[in-house]
């Protein structure tokens, strides 16, 4: 069998998550009649003690569509270099939305600093774009952003004026590490997105979740960028049962995480601490292509790079990870070996 450690993007449903589709009632969604999309929007919406929900195809139009819901042309959101919302979503919020980003350095932590974030923020005067929101994301590169640092971001939010949304594709995993609801991790931002095709394991499917009256702008919204879609409880059920099932156990991809760099320290290979479903390992430059392609030859998926980012998740069990190790660790010793003999021979 395969081993991906690529992205938890790449889970395969369940049988049990598969049985769930096949039984889903269906309606056409564009007209609100799906059940099964409606009780996924409802179910969400209750676990983030929000007033609404609405399903998207993807996280990407998630995003797009909360800020375009929060922001008019012409207005900012100030949001974090390396945030997904503004790296990795092809600039949509500036190309399809006319939204200007201020993008700030995230802190080695993830966060932002607070008082750059206000710093940042536009006087009104005609030079200027008019800021609007503030854009957080957590968990930001496998790290977790704290409720105390995530409430004092509202605090401001609410100070200032702005709308505050929070790109939760993993907010999930950042609940459980903190061991807090994601009611009480959210409190306060106007808007939460959701990846249910992460950790979660459904095969597509994003929740945004928030207040009723950005929900209804967002559905416009939604419609407008093609993502209303028919009979798409068929995949929302996949994302419920994956609410419903799919939630704590993500603290075993937390473990394997952790039991993944432990065995890749035992070889020498240095890996940042880790917090959530991500590892960070450093490789030598040299070693990455021939490295990534051993693995292949052995089944094993990764994108091997000097900071090599492997992903734990629900298709990954303690025997794929000890595989993984053992495969890098057999690559590693036989390196060793040629070197050496490269050396001792004088090549
Ligand atoms: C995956 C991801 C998204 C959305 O991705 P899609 O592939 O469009 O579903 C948004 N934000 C973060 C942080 C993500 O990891």
């Amino acid at each position: 069998m395969t081993l991906d450690f690529r992205s938890d993007t790449v889970t395969r449903p369940t049988s049990a998550m598969r049985s769930a589709m096949a039984r889903a009632e269906l309606g056409d969604d564009v007209f609100g009649d799906d059940p099964t999309v409606n009780r996924l929007q409802d179910h969400a919406a209750a676990l983030f003690g929000m007033q609404a929900g609405l399903y998207f195809p993807t996280g990407t139009q998630s995003n797009l569509c909360a800020l375009m819901s929060h922001c008019q042309r012409g207005e900012e959101v100030i949001v974090g270099q390396q945030a997904h919302t503004y790296k990795y979503e092809g600039g949509g919020g500036a190309v399809l939305g006319s939204i200007q980003p201020q993008p700030l350095n995230n802190r080695p932590d993830g966060t932002l600093d607070l008082a750059e974030v206000e710093g940042a923020i536009k006087p009104d005067d005609s030079h200027f774009a008019i800021t609007r929101l503030i854009a957080l994301e957590n968990t930001i590169g496998g790290k977790v952003i704290a409720r105390a640092y995530l409430a004092d971001a509202v605090a401001l939010a609410r100070r200032r004026g702005l709308s505050i949304h929070l790109d939760g594709a993993r907010i999930f995993n950042a609940a459980v590490k903190l061991g807090t609801p994601v009611k009480d991790l959210c409190a306060g931002f106007d808007t939460v997105s959701v990846c249910l095709s992460k950790g979660l394991g459904a095969p597509a499917g994003t929740v945004l979740v928030g207040k009723a009256d950005v929900i209804d702008r967002a559905r416009r919204v939604r419609k407008m960028v093609g993502g209303a879609m028919r009979q798409a409880g068929v995949v929302a059920a996949a994302g419920l049962h994956a609410l419903e099932h799919h939630v704590e156990r993500l603290a075993e991809d937390h473990a394997n995480a952790r039991r993944l760099a432990k065995g890749l320290e035992a070889l020498g290979v240095a890996c940042e601490p880790v917090q959530t479903n991500m590892v960070f390992a450093a490789f030598p430059k040299e070693v990455c292509k021939p490295l990534q392609e051993h693995l292949r030859s052995k089944d094993i998926l990764c994108f091997i790079d000097p900071r090599t980012r492997l992903v734990t998740h629900l298709d990954l069990d303690a025997a794929g990870i000890d595989a993984f190790v053992a495969a890098v660790g057999a690559f590693l010793s036989q390196n060793a070996r040629t070197a050496s003999r490269a050396a001792v021979s004088g090549e």
